[in-house]
């Protein structure tokens, strides 16, 4: 087997602790990106590692050398458990999903790094503080994807013309922090289902389609991704034609 080369400075390695140190260097690059320019990372590295810490947890990302070195980014107290998981890069997108005899909107998005919290230092990692949080923010783990969630939420959304058959999505959880703000292929059709609705599905989680694939659809979306919240989101107004 060829070594992986995943380089962790001093601090990194201080922070994170021998056994997670190990757990790091022993990650599959398969899919990655770089948290820096978002491009994929190289399969067998060099890659450097980046964590983000604030008082209750971390988060881990690589990046290519050349756009950044292993360091450790302090981020406020709180930043990545409640207040602001758009801290995370994540990707997004919009797609038309059957639910049952419907086509519904439904929003996609997904980290691109894996969250582990600083209790856990030491153990396994828990990829599921930000579905922790969500969940604890009204949307609910109990997914089927076949039904659309049940929690309706009116989280602030704005969906503006980004350029051709794109659109800026942004969405805000309840206590005015970001929890999603990019750019997504936005389809005719998706934005009739969504004014004839006037809601949407939101689904956040892990593992929810392949990151390599550029223009996911309903098909892309992984229906066995385990760390997922979902709920229903209420549009009024956020699908401006342009
Ligand atoms: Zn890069």
């Amino acid at each position: 087997m060829t070594s992986i080369a995943i380089h962790l400075s001093t601090a990194v390695q201080e922070l994170l602790g021998p056994d997670n140190t190990r757990q790091v260097t022993g990650t599959s690059l398969a899919g990655g990106r770089c948290q820096d320019c978002r491009s994929p990372l190289p399969l067998h590295g060099p890659v450097n590692v980046v964590v983000w810490q604030d008082q209750d947890s971390v988060v881990i990302g690589f990046t290519h050398p050349d756009c950044g070195t292993s360091q450790v980014r302090l981020l406020p107290a709180g930043t990545l458990a409640t207040a602001a998981p758009a801290a995370v890069p994540m990707q997004l997108a919009a797609v038309l999903q059957n639910h049952g005899s419907r086509a519904l909107p439904v929003l996609a998005v997904q980290p691109v790094l894996q969250a582990m919290t600083a209790t856990e230092v030491g153990g396994p990692a828990d990829r599921n503080i930000l579905v922790g949080a969500l969940a604890a923010a009204g949307m609910t783990t109990d997914i089927d994807f076949v039904r659309a969630p049940e929690p309706l939420l009116s989280w602030p959304v704005t969906i503006t013309p980004a350029g051709p058959g794109k659109a800026t999505i942004c969405v805000r959880m309840p206590s005015g922090h970001l929890l999603v703000d990019g750019v997504a292929r936005l389809s005719p059709a998706w934005r009739d289902a969504a004014n004839r609705h006037g809601r949407c599905v939101l689904y956040v989680g892990y593992g929810l389609w392949d990151p390599d694939i550029a223009t996911p659809d309903a098909h892309s979306l992984n229906t066995q991704a385990k760390d997922v919240a979902g709920a229903r989101l209420r549009l009024l107004g956020a699908t401006r034609r342009g």
